[in-house]
This record gives C-alpha cells, sequence and structure tokens, in this order.
C-alpha cells in the first residue's frame, strides 16, 4: 500500500466497543489505516481490554465506564450499550485536550473514529470540533434496520422507514427488510429504540461513514445508505483481508486443530463455531454433537467456555462421544479460525453468520450452513442463502435428525457442491475488488485522501 506524505499524516482517535465482534475489525481498521502512514490512538473502556503489547505500534488509553457502578451487566444488550455512552462521554473529554497538546503537526489529532455503537464519540468530537467517522462493523444493511423507527414520526424518522420499507429492489426484497420492519414495530423496548435513534442521529451528523464490507455484496443497501444519509461512505473490504492476520482474542487460540486439518482429505471437513457471544443450552449441544457424530463427517468443533451458559461445556458431552467419532473428530475451545477457514480441507463452515464469520468465510470461498440467533445474523443469513446463494439454513430447533441431514446436504449432495463452486466465484470476484484499481482498493485511497482533507 502506497503510503501518504509523512507531512500530512496525522493522529486518528479510535474509539472501541468492547466485544470481540467489534474490537477484531476496528483494530485491523486502524492497522489499515496506520499502513497509510497515520499514528493511531486507540481509546477503550475498561472492559475485554485490547492487550497494548500485541499492537505495539498503538498508544492505548483505557477510559472508565463505570460499569461496576452501573450495575448492568454485558448480557443486558442495550442497557450495556446505553450505560457506556453515558459512561464513557466525560473520560473521553478529558483525554482530547491532553492529546491535543502534541506540538508535533503528525501528532495533532485529525477526527475521531468510532464504532457506530459508541455514537456519544460524535458529540464529543463535535464539541472539539473534530470531524467524526462512524464504523459499521455489521453489513451495511442493519444501518437500514437501525433506522427502522416505528413510534417516532414527531422527529422525523419515519420518512426513514416509508424509504427503506418501499421501492424496494430484489436484493432488499430478498433480506425480508420489510418483514424485520415489522417485527420491529412489535418488539421494541426504549433502550433499543434510544440506541437505534442515537445511533442514527450520529451518522446524520458525521463526516464519514466506513463500512466493513465491499459494494457488490451489499448493492442495494449501500445506495440506499447513500440516500439517507450525507456523509460519504467508504467500503474498503472484508478488513481482515487487508492486515497479516494478528491475535487480539480474548481466548487462546488452539493451533493443535491445524496439524489435525493436515491429515483430513480436501474439502471433507465442516467447520462449527458459534462465535463469541450465542449460546445453546445443554439439551441443544448434545443435539449438535450427536448430528455431528451421525453425520459421518468430518468435524472441526469450537465448544467455547460460555457455548453453554456458565457451565463447562466440554464436560457436557456424553462418555461416548469421544468414543463414537474417533479420530473424524477435533474439538477446540478457541480456534485459528481465519488460518482454519483458509485450509483446503474444509469444505462447510456451520456458522451463527456473525458478520464477520460470515465475511471470512465468503473470502475463502467457503459454502455454509447457518444457524442464526440474534440481531444482524438474521441479516446476513439472508445474503447467504437468498442474496448469494452460497449456504442453506438450519430453519428449524436444533434436532440431532435434521443437523445430520443439513451437514449431508452441504457436504456430500450436489446442492453443497453448487454452493461451493459460487463461493468459489465470489471469493474470487472479492478477491478483484482488493487490487490495484478494485472497488476496495479505490475506496481505501478515497478515505486516505479524505481524512487528509479535514
Ligand atoms: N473466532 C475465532 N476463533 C473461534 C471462533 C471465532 O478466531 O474459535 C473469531 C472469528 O474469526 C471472528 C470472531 O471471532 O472474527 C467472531 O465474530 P463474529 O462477528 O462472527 O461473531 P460474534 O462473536 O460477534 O458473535
Amino acid at each position: 500500500m502506497e503510503k501518504q506524505g509523512e507531512q500530512k499524516a496525522s493522529r486518528l482517535v479510535f474509539v472501541l466497543y468492547p466485544f470481540p465482534g467489534h474490537i477484531n475489525p476496528m483494530l485491523q481498521l486502524a492497522k489499515i489505516l496506520h499502513s497509510k502512514g497515520f499514528s493511531i490512538t486507540i481509546v477503550h473502556p475498561e472492559f475485554n481490554s485490547p492487550n497494548p503489547s500485541d499492537h505495539l505500534e498503538f498508544t492505548f488509553i483505557p477510559i472508565s465506564g463505570n460499569l461496576v457502578e452501573s450495575k448492568v451487566s454485558p448480557g443486558d444488550f442495550f442497557d450495556f450499550i446505553s450505560a457506556l455512552n453515558k459512561n464513557c462521554e466525560g473520560p473521553l473529554i478529558e483525554c482530547i485536550p491532553r492529546m491535543s497538546k502534541a506540538e508535533d503537526h503528525r501528532d495533532q489529532i485529525s477526527c475521531i473514529i468510532y464504532d457506530g455503537f459508541m455514537y456519544f464519540a460524535q458529540s464529543v468530537a463535535d464539541q472539539f470540533k473534530l470531524p467524526g467517522i462512524s464504523v459499521r462493523t455489521s453489513p451495511a444493511v442493519t444501518i437500514l434496520a437501525f433506522a427502522v423507527f416505528p413510534r417516532l414520526h414527531e422527529q422525523g424518522y419515519m420518512s426513514f422507514l416509508e424509504s427503506v420499507s418501499q421501492d424496494q429492489g430484489p436484493e432488499l426484497q430478498l433480506l425480508r427488510l420489510k418483514e424485520a420492519a415489522a417485527l420491529t414495530r412489535e418488539t421494541t423496548t426504549y433502550a433499543m429504540l434510544e440506541l437505534r435513534a442515537a445511533l442514527t442521529d450520529s451518522m446524520k451528523r458525521c463526516s464519514a461513514i466506513i463500512v466493513n464490507t465491499v459494494d457488490f455484496l451489499e448493492k442495494e443497501a449501500l445506495a440506499k445508505v447513500q440516500e439517507l444519509f450525507s456523509a460519504p461512505t467508504f467500503t474498503i473490504g472484508p478488513f481482515h483481508k487487508l492486515v497479516p492476520t494478528f491475535s487480539s482474542s480474548l481466548l487462546k487460540e488452539d493451533t493443535d486443530c491445524i496439524s489435525w486439518l493436515k491429515r483430513q482429505a480436501s474439502k471433507s471437513v465442516i467447520y462449527v463455531s458459534f462465535g463469541s457471544m450465542a449460546s445453546v443450552d445443554e439439551k441443544e449441544l448434545l443435539e449438535m454433537a450427536w448430528g455431528l457424530a451421525n453425520s459421518e463427517q468430518p468435524f472441526l468443533w469450537v465448544v467455547r467456555p460460555g457455548l453453554v451458559r456458565s457451565l463447562n461445556c466440554l464436560a457436557l458431552l456424553p462418555n461416548n462421544f469421544q468414543e463414537r467419532v474417533g479420530e473424524r473428530g477435533c474439538i477446540v475451545e478457541w480456534a485459528p479460525q481465519k488460518e482454519v477457514l483458509a485450509h483446503d480441507a474444509v469444505g462447510g463452515f456451520w456458522s451463527h453468520c456473525g458478520w464477520n464469520s460470515t465475511l471470512e468465510s465468503i473470502s475463502e470461498g467457503v459454502p455454509m450452513l447457518c444457524k442464526p440467533f440474534f440481531g444482524d445474523q438474521n441479516l446476513s443469513v439472508r445474503y447467504i442463502c437468498d442474496v448469494w446463494n452460497v449456504g442453506l439454513e438450519l430453519e428449524s430447533e436444533l434436532e440431532r435428525g435434521k443437523i445430520e441431514k443439513a451437514i449431508k446436504r452441504l457436504m456430500e449432495e450436489t446442492e453443497g457442491e453448487e454452493m461451493r463452486k459460487r463461493a468459489i466465484l465470489l471469493k474470487e470476484k472479492l478477491k478483484l475488488t482488493l487490487r490495484e484499481g478494485g472497488s476496495c482498493y479505490n475506496s481505501l485511497n478515497d478515505l486516505a485522501e479524505k481524512i487528509l482533507s479535514f
């Protein structure tokens, strides 16, 4: 990547939302912009803190989110975000003048780049007359889903809903955004509306929007986003493809599974992981285990601590399970996922459809068996199964017979083979966007220029 002129480079302040599915892409983005010559300061709440020694090129500033005093648990998703936004504003305001004192021109703050969930950072940017850049680590279509406000006509949000719900092209129809909007009308809570309104408001005021996506993957959704918001949107590609892999995981990666993968036949393994947050109950864990055992397919299964709430998950597997699957099954607590998906032995990914996992899977041409749990996973699954046609959905409850059948459909049958071919085409298409002259390559250069123009 070409570096920008040394004179113009300046400091970018990143504000993290403290969960792995958000921290990783934000650190990847920071590394991408660092490689363009910018200096980076990472401001993060003292919760799930990244390890500064893994990123010596950055300056880290922990701020107190007063989360203990607020008595909110990370499991109460919307209340947790609300508390973070209220409690982190003061500490960030205190940090900015200290950072701005730097005499070296290169160390002056150029802008604040914040995870969209940390919308308070836009108000801080406004207060200091600094440009703010909102980053979405989930698909662009979630920006539209968030802009759906059922009860806020008086604040002018209803026009967003109308604009999103009407005149949908085929892509947005397949995403069933209208259904999502209808659902929103029934299930909204105050905290959820507060997040949607605040996040959308911050995006109306920001100077640029960055989405971890690629133009051709979300054509219609991105066009709508550009209609709704005046700030330019930059889609610089799956962030993880633009930087060397680094480990910032809270759990230690078990690399023994790579030696196991080396002993498996090409495209024979189904990799199973539900990311860092989704959980199942004890019965579902057993159904998964027997579904995998009965499929007779080699599998690599991530059974992370917490997959079954507050229990030692591995101890829950039946005594005769390992005996039944023998060498055919490999179980780890946390895998080097990107390396696993890039391995030739992996032919399918049974996933919860988190956006990072989705991008990582299609970047390696791996078709998916989808079991979404909550939030944007319900939109990613529609892209995978209905728009890109590179996966199938496990629609019903987790039951061993249905799991076995679905695994066979993906791994052994013609239907799965067709999906694998389409996934490889998607991977090739995606690669082209990252090369010189490709849409992501150009968007990254435009973004660097935009920041330098502030
Ligand atoms: N991941 C990993 N090893 C695992 C499971 C997951 O490295 O065993 C990583 C995965 O590569 C992805 C992230 O954890 O980058 C999960 O993010 P995603 O958005 O898919 O789901 P979330 O955890 O936010 O629900």
